[in-house]
């Protein structure tokens, strides 16, 4: 399914022009608009998903494979010396467009870009108290 005030699923569909490096009968992989680096892609599933909790698990099944030749693919062609995949969800993790998306970024040394965290430093006992959470303790 489709959502038609979706602009990812207009680019997703070939209902708007756009720069595609790969299609198949699930994916469209288009240029980033505004790219980190140089190749930096989007994988977008053709059918709409607003983020990774919303996903089929068929679908999600094939993004990691297909991550990984299109990795391969742009560190040869465009002789990067690196590569990140970044997924957002909602808004406070950075998600701008609500259609799933996964980010592909070749890097290259001293490219000056940055996709890191700030590391915490929490204790034992907050590491603990968050193990039991996740578990349900
Ligand atoms: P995110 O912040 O994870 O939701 O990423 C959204 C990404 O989509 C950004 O990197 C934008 O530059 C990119 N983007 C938004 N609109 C378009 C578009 N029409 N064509 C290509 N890339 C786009
Ligand atoms: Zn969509």
């Amino acid at each position: 399914m489709t959502k038609s005030d979706c602009i990812f699923c207009k680019l997703a569909n070939g209902e708007i022009p756009t720069r595609s490096i790969y299609e198949d009968e699930d994916f469209n992989v288009i240029l980033d608009m505004n790219p980190a680096t140089k190749g930096h892609a989007l994988i977008l599933p053709k059918q709409h998903a607003d983020n990774l909790y919303d996903l089929p698990d068929d679908v999600a099944a094939k993004i990691l494979p297909l991550a990984k030749k299109l990795a391969t693919k742009l560190t040869e062609t465009l002789k990067a010396d690196g590569f990140n995949l970044v997924q957002n969800n909602k808004e406070c993790a950075g998600q701008t467009v609500n259609h799933f998306h996964l980010h592909l970024i070749p890097r290259y040394e001293n490219d000056g870009q940055r996709i890191l965290w700030n590391p915490t430093t929490p204790s034992a006992e907050e590491l603990d108290a968050t193990l039991n959470t996740i578990k349900g303790n």
